[in-house]
């Protein structure tokens, strides 16, 4: 497969992101930050009016690879706001898309895949959260671990003997958003 000529602009884009603002400072900003690294929301959001989110699977790997270069830790970002964004896009009832898919294109929001728990990580048939109708929402019941980026986590549920994604996304409390983990 050849990238056609808007894929190839959006690598050139990523490219500059990854080689210009991401790789000259990224062993500095590790030792400056410790163990507290925010997130750049404004170059996130920088790379939101560039289209380098909620693209495309396809678009988005060779987005990923690119920002990979100079920073893996901005690149999974874009790596799980594309997946989830996607799973939303097709899964979720319109309304709720149409509020957030928006946000997290234009890079104001980090939605995030929260499949472990406490006790079960790799067996993810194993998942103990529930999540119960209760009129037009969903009351959630169990624990989630090791979420990745986020201000916005999509839960992972099991119904009867699967494992399935809660048809929306929960946000996640300020004190735990800024961070690499939450
Ligand atoms: C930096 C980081 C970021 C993360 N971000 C997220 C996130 O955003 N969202 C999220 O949901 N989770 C996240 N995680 C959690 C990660 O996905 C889990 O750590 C992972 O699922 C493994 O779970 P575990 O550590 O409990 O290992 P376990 O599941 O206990 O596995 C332990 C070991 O046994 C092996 N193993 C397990 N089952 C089998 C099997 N059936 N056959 C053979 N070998 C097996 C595994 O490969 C592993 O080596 C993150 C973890 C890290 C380190």
């Amino acid at each position: 497969m050849l990238p056609n000529d808007d894929q190839r602009s959006l690598q050139e884009a990523a490219r500059c992101v990854a080689l210009g603002r991401r790789l000259p400072t990224y062993m500095q900003r590790e030792k400056d930050a410790g163990q507290d690294k925010p997130t750049d929301r404004a170059l996130l959001h920088e790379m939101g009016t560039l289209g380098l989110l909620g693209v495309d699977s396809v678009t988005t790997g060779l987005i990923v690879e690119e920002l990979a270069y100079g920073d893996f830790n901005i690149s999974a970002i874009v790596l799980v706001i594309s997946l989830c964004g996607a799973i939303i896009a097709k899964n979720a009832q319109p309304a709720v898309a149409a509020v957030g898919l928006p946000r997290i294109r234009r890079g104001d929001a980090i939605l995030a895949l929260s499949i472990t728990e406490p006790g079960v990580g790799s067996d993810a048939g194993a998942l103990k959260l529930q999540a119960t109708r209760d009129r037009d929402a969903y009351v959630l019941n169990g624990k989630k671990a090791s979420t990745t980026y986020c201000d916005y986590a999509m839960p992972a549920r099991r119904i009867r003997s699967r494992p399935q994604w809660s048809n929306g996304w929960r946000r996640v409390p300020p004190s735990m958003s800024s961070t690499s983990a939450c």
